[in-house]
């Protein structure tokens, strides 16, 4: 076994002024370094191309809900995040919804999910996609299932600019869900 001896300390090191004086250059480099953090939530930093934020249900051109309940989402969702009830469409809702069927009900538990976005690689409809929003905060669990009033964009025709900013236009992640 070989035994490694401390190098003795110097007088000069003994007064731990050396030491002091580096570390003090070291602290002094840094304040006039360029800052690495930033001040969130006032700014936000880009996101890669492709980030995955919060889901949004789509509508069509015409503001009809695109979703026609098949559930292929919620059996390609590994999370089992996803539930949803169908309902058929009524004469007179064809303005309302693009198939006969559509989700009654549609909700996302975001506590589950691990925003791989499978859901929206499963949809035939191009129903659901996932934004670039990403701010999700509550105080309650149940404040984390998202249902439609959360998830669906707002209507191109009666609400274009909403519309235009849930499209994408959502670099900001400005969505609050403090209220729920
Ligand atoms: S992103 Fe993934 S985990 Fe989240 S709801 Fe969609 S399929 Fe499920
Ligand atoms: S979001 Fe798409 S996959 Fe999911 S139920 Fe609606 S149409 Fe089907």
């Amino acid at each position: 076994m070989k035994v490694v001896e401390r190098k003795p300390m110097t007088l000069w090191e003994k007064t731990y002024l050396p030491g002091i004086a580096k570390g003090m250059l070291i602290t002094f480099g840094h304040m006039f370094k360029k800052k690495p953090t930033i001040n969130y939530p006032e700014k936000t930093r880009p996101f890669s191309a492709v980030f995955r934020g919060l889901h949004v249900l789509n509508r069509d051109e015409q503001g009809r809900e695109r979703c026609t309940a098949c559930g292929l989402c919620a059996v390609a969702c590994p999370s089992e995040a996803i539930t949803m009830e169908a309902a058929e469409r009524l004469p007179g809702e064809e303005n309302l919804y693009r198939e006969e069927k559509y989700a009654a009900k549609y909700e996302i538990n975001m506590l589950r999910c691990i925003f791989c976005g499978l859901c929206e690689e499963a949809c035939p409809k191009d129903a659901i996609y996932l934004s670039e929003t990403f701010t999700p905060s509550n105080f309650t669990r149940k404040g984390f299932i998202y249902g439609k009033e959360e998830l669906l964009i707002p209507d191109p025709v009666k609400e274009p600019e909403a519309y235009a900013k849930a499209r994408g236009e959502e670099a900001a992640r400005t969505s609050s869900v403090e209220s729920r």
